[in-house]
């Protein structure tokens, strides 16, 4: 008997059709002998209709009440799917119970809109299932040491139910949700993409990081930090299939390098139109320039991605940074109003059609030439590298972003990622 937990994303809690098959899948889950903790988001929309309706009363900027309430009201989406999956257990026979994340409870710090969890209480929980009840924890929300509700951003309850994996010690985190896997890049820009059966934490990171909407972002740096085993699932296969099948479908994530399987060099690709690029051309080459023009960025809470500095020329040089596409328009502004006087007005220019495109694979650490030959292919293509940065297990170029989809699908093909087993 081993203690399971269950995720079940906003479309898999779609309507009351959905969740009773969600209860059916759950129960027998449980019927094989597991305890089971689940995790449900909102019905799909829920949050979005919710927070639509705060605009509607409040469209002005957000003041650190309204955050308060915002989470208020954003919480109810997942406490009533919760009670919903618990009717639809009952329904089914199977005994079970919901808890909101006050109840539990989730402890979080207090930045409304985007929490962070720092503990969850295991008692109640656990009373719960020792008297042979399916748990159901509210995916999404907290609360703060002054008993407020806080939500843990968008997207947020993937990492409830890794982090109440953790706490529970879970043998593993299941996360069933609209797509059967992590693929190999976006099956909609390459048909060819693959589903792999398991993909290390580290790449999982990057590919969430650049872009690859399964999984919220901090869920893998949970998981990570626990080693909370993942997998990512379908919730549309049918909910009685054979629970050993079910078990091992989806996408595994793992956290040693495993010595017997030959290791795909790049594991995927992952891509980005959300950058902009700015350039600062000929400031002064000297201390302190580096630190003038992002610190000032960094002051206006404005994220900086890759950063290109050359080499100077006649004591001058350029730097280069990427920031989101929505901060693009404001970083240029702060540039040109509060930075470039103090530098000898340099000029300043900048592209927001650009891409970012990165092949991502835990096997690039020991094996060289592989930046080269994403150079080569893109070269064929005609394709025009702007920028390049790299860490150990990825490289990233910046394009036009017209050339987004031939570039994705020329590395596909260029790493054999078509046909190669996973
Ligand atoms: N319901 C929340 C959202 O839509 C949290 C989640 O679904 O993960 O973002
Ligand atoms: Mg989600």
């Amino acid at each position: 008997m081993a203690l399971i937990v269950h995720k079940y994303g906003g479309t898999s809690m779609g309507s009351t059709e959905r969740i009773s098959q969600v209860a059916k899948r759950v129960a027998k889950w449980a019927r094989a002998g597991h305890q089971m903790v689940v995790v449900p988001s909102a019905m799909s929309g829920e949050t979005n209709r919710l927070l639509g309706l705060a605009k509607e009363l409040s469209p002005g900027s957000v003041t650190a009440d309204q955050l308060r309430e915002l989470d208020m009201l954003a919480a109810t989406g997942e406490q009533a799917s919760s009670a919903l999956l618990a009717l639809a257990l009952q329904a089914e026979g199977m005994p079970a119970i919901s808890f909101t994340g006050w109840q539990v409870p989730v402890r979080t710090n207090s930045a409304y809109t985007k929490a962070r969890i720092e503990s969850i209480d295991d008692v109640r929980v656990r009373q719960a299932l020792d008297s042979g009840k399916v748990v159901i924890i509210t995916g999404f929300q907290g609360i703060d040491d002054q008993g407020h509700i806080t939500t843990l951003g968008r997207g947020g309850s993937d990492t409830s139910a890794v982090a109440v994996a953790a706490a529970l010690k879970a043998h593993e985190c299941l996360i069933y949700t609209d797509v059967d896997g992590v693929y190999t890049t976006d099956p909609r820009v390459v048909p060819e993409a693959r589903r792999l059966k398991t993909v290390s934490f580290e790449e999982m990171l990057e590919m969430a990081s650049l872009g690859s909407k399964v999984l919220q972002i901090r869920s893998v740096e949970f998981a990570g930090k626990y080693k909370v085993p993942l997998r990512v699932l379908s919730s549309f296969t049918p909910w009685d299939i054979d629970i050993q099948e079910e078990a091992a479908s989806g996408t595994l994530i793992t956290f040693e390098e495993d010595e017997q399987m030959e290791q795909a060099v790049v594991s995927g690709i992952a891509f980005n139109r959300d950058e902009a690029k700015i350039s600062v051309m000929s400031v002064p080459d000297k201390p302190g320039i580096a630190y003038q023009i992002l610190g000032a960025v960094a002051q206006a809470n404005i994220e900086v991605d890759m950063i290109i500095q050359n080499i100077s020329k006649d004591g001058k040089t350029d730097f280069s940074f990427t920031v989101h596409r929505n901060d693009y328009a404001r970083a240029i502004e702060l540039l040109k109003n509060e930075v470039l006087p103090s530098l000898g007005s340099p000029e300043v220019t900048g592209d927001a059609k650009i891409c970012k495109v990165s092949i991502v694979g835990i096997g690039m650490r020991s094996h060289v030439g592989v930046a080269s030959k994403m150079f080569r292919s893109l070269s064929e293509e005609g394709i025009n590298i702007q920028m390049i940065s790299t860490s150990e297990i990825k490289t990233s170029v910046v394009i036009d972003e017209k050339y987004m989809e031939l570039a994705v699908r020329a590395l596909h093909k260029a790493f054999d990622l078509d046909h190669n087993q996973a």
